[in-house]
């Protein structure tokens, strides 16, 4: 029997969240706060595991550069993200955070992270702050989609539960690392109702370059720290490793998007690395012009430039002699190296998913038009952004405006 705040007797009007990531937390907290009975429903047997590995690596919660060129990340869907992320600033989820009693610091590259750096103890904080609230977490509940009464169907160890919502929030996630639960799995159910869906695509992955098998075993793992990346007029600095299948890291994320969609388009996309970005062509060339050319590539590099490492190895690479015979060669080489890219990693283990459900789908309380009364939000929508802090960031501003839609939505 489906239970329902009229049934149940009670006057608060009930909210199921479907997804206990930070979207559906986020948005529990903001309903429960309200007045709302909120129920969170999860798959896992535990919540935010997605956040948690986030926090592994570090926890880059949000950006400290200016709001206008943070809203520029989002790129197509700035027009729809923005004003989600004006509404609850990158300031304002650095509160949130001390709120929690967890402060936060900035990183050299204007990244902001929680003393500490791990997802962990804000979780915890954060998961006694809901329950004070009221909000009932239900986790090894996997939503199986809607019953012919419209009642929400859920998998659970007791069988089938069945629970009618006055509201419902999806926050389900996107597609990548599944084993965390963000499976994609709701795709097929939102599909079935005639909710148009973008398909899912890999964001924030490594990409493939054909490395010879002697370079990779010089270079796997190393770090190419300062360096600048190119891909069809736009620029990103910052640091890139190499991996046995290619390249990964953060400066390469930032072009990720044009850079999938060329591959997916002509099979390649050629990405130019410039070793050296903050001098130009000529200062280098006149520097290693002035390196003794008896010395090794290896030494004229270190002395001349101060590059070392897997540099002289990656700028052999795939090198004719010529390429590397005089120091405006060899300039020029290290200015603007050529890397072709062949592909992007697999979804499973990208850091976000592209795709999902289309923004045209929603209304401006981001509720889905083919559905009244059923919200969408978080990584599951289709927008993208890089690394940087910029995919929480959204998650989080988009849950309080899901949240204030569906406050609006029950009067
Ligand atoms: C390794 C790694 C590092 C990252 N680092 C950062 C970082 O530093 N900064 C940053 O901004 N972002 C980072 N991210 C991305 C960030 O973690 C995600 O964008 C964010 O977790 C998405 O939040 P969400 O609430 O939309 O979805 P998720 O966090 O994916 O949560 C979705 C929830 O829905 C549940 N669910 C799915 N299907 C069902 C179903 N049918 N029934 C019931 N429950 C279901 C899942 O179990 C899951 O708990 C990282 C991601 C990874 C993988």
């Amino acid at each position: 029997m489906p239970q329902t705040a009229e049934r149940e007797g009670r006057a608060r009007p009930a909210v199921a969240i479907i997804g206990a990531g930070p979207a559906g937390l986020m948005a529990a907290e903001a309903l429960a706060g309200k007045g709302f009975a909120v129920t969170v429903f999860d798959a896992m047997p535990s919540p935010a595991r997605k956040f948690l590995m986030a926090g592994r690596g570090g926890l880059n919660i949000t950006h400290s550069e200016p709001l206008d060129r943070f809203l520029t990340r989002y790129g197509e869907a700035a027009p729809v993200v923005g004003p989600w992320i004006e509404r609850f600033t990158p300031a304002d989820l650095r509160d949130w955070v001390h709120g929690l009693g967890i402060e936060t610091f900035v990183g050299s590259s204007g990244r902001v992270f929680p003393v500490g750096l791990k997802a962990s103890p804000l979780l915890r904080a954060w998961l006694r702050r809901l329950d004070g609230l009221g909000v009932t977490l239900k986790t090894r509940h996997r939503w199986t989609g809607w019953n012919a009464d419209g009642a929400l169907t859920f998998d659970t160890p007791d069988g089938v539960q069945l629970v009618a919502a006055d509201a419902t929030l999806l926050a389900l996630g996107g597609a990548s690392w599944p084993r965390l639960g963000s499976d994609g799995g709701w795709a097929t159910l939102l599909a079935a109702k005639g909710v148009e869906l973008a398909p899912f695509r890999a964001a924030n992955a490594g990409f493939d370059v054909a490395w010879s098998p002697s370079f990779i075993e010089r270079a796997e793992g190393q770090p190419l720290k300062r360096i600048a990346l190119s891909f069809a007029r736009q620029t990103s600095r910052g640091e890139a490793v190499v991996t046995r299948t290619g390249l990964e890291g953060g400066a390469l994320y930032a072009l990720g998007a044009p850079l999938r969609e060329a591959i997916a388009c002509d099979g390649q996309a050629v990405l130019t690395l410039d070793l050296k970005p903050d001098l130009d062509l000529r200062a280098v060339t006149a520097r290693l012009a002035k390196a003794p050319p008896s010395e090794s590539l290896k030494n004229r590099l270190r002395k001349a430039l101060g590059l070392e490492g897997v540099i002289p190895a990656l700028l052999r690479e795939g090198a004719a002699p010529a390429d590397l015979a005089t120091p405006a060669a060899l300039g020029a080489r290290l200015k603007a190296l050529p890397i072709t890219l062949t592909a992007i990693r697999d979804l499973d283990r990208a850091i976000s998913t592209a795709g999902g459900i289309r923004l045209t789908e929603l209304d401006e309380h981001l509720m889905l038009r083919r559905l009244p009364g059923v919200f969408a939000m978080g990584e599951m929508l289709d927008w993208e952004a890089p690394t940087g802090g910029y995919l929480l960031q959204a998650c989080f501003s988009g849950a309080l405006a899901a949240a204030a839609g569906v406050a609006n939505f029950l009067g």
